[in-house]
């Protein structure tokens, strides 16, 4: 068959060198090993498994625009520790991230005016209000008074810089995020 376009080319013979030295990789299990769980901004400057030193099999890694608590991230994070037995989450959005400088409203008007589509209006894009480390605040608190979240489970707040690489604890995201039992 066709092999499609460039990336796809790429992303293919990228594969092929990746599969190549897969070794024993196969028999990893689905628990992470190293039980904990990242969410995390999809912003294509991040790289976890590079900035967080993580390897196949150690680690949840979810990922969205902004790295937001949405309802999805709450599921899977509840799968994540319930199912496949994380008991850490760390939260990590970062600086200038481009959930930054526009309201919903404005996201929803744009949406609708380019497609011309109402369904625009029933869309929540979630862009970050205020700073970073008040989103980051806000997210954490969201997952810690969620009535399935376990009081056990441990929930992290990092600011990653995009300048350095560095990850910053955000203490305040941290206290409201530590384990209650
Ligand atoms: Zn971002």
């Amino acid at each position: 068959g066709s092999m499609g376009t460039v990336n796809a080319r790429e992303i293919r013979a990228a594969n092929e060198n990746y599969a190549a030295d897969f070794g024993d990789k196969g028999s990893l299990s689905h628990d992470p090993a190293r039980c904990f769980a990242v969410v995390t901004c999809m912003d294509c400057r991040l790289d976890p498994a590079k900035f967080a030193g993580l390897a196949e099999g150690d680690a949840h890694v979810i990922r969205n625009a902004g790295g937001r608590v949405t309802e999805d991230v709450i599921r899977s994070l509840l799968i994540s520790h319930k199912m496949l037995g994380t008991n850490e989450w760390f939260v990590i959005q970062h600086t200038h991230c481009g959930m930054q400088g526009f309201t919903n409203d404005e996201a929803q008007e744009r949406f609708a005016a380019d497609s011309g589509s109402p369904e625009a209006y029933y869309m929540d894009f979630m862009p970050i209000r205020g700073t970073i480390e008040d989103s980051l605040v806000r997210d954490v608190s969201r997952l810690r008074r969620h009535p399935l979240v376990p009081p056990a489970v441990t929930i992290h707040g990092y600011i990653y810089d995009i300048e350095t690489g560095r990850l910053i604890v955000s203490k305040k995201a941290n206290e409201i995020g530590a384990a209650r039992v």
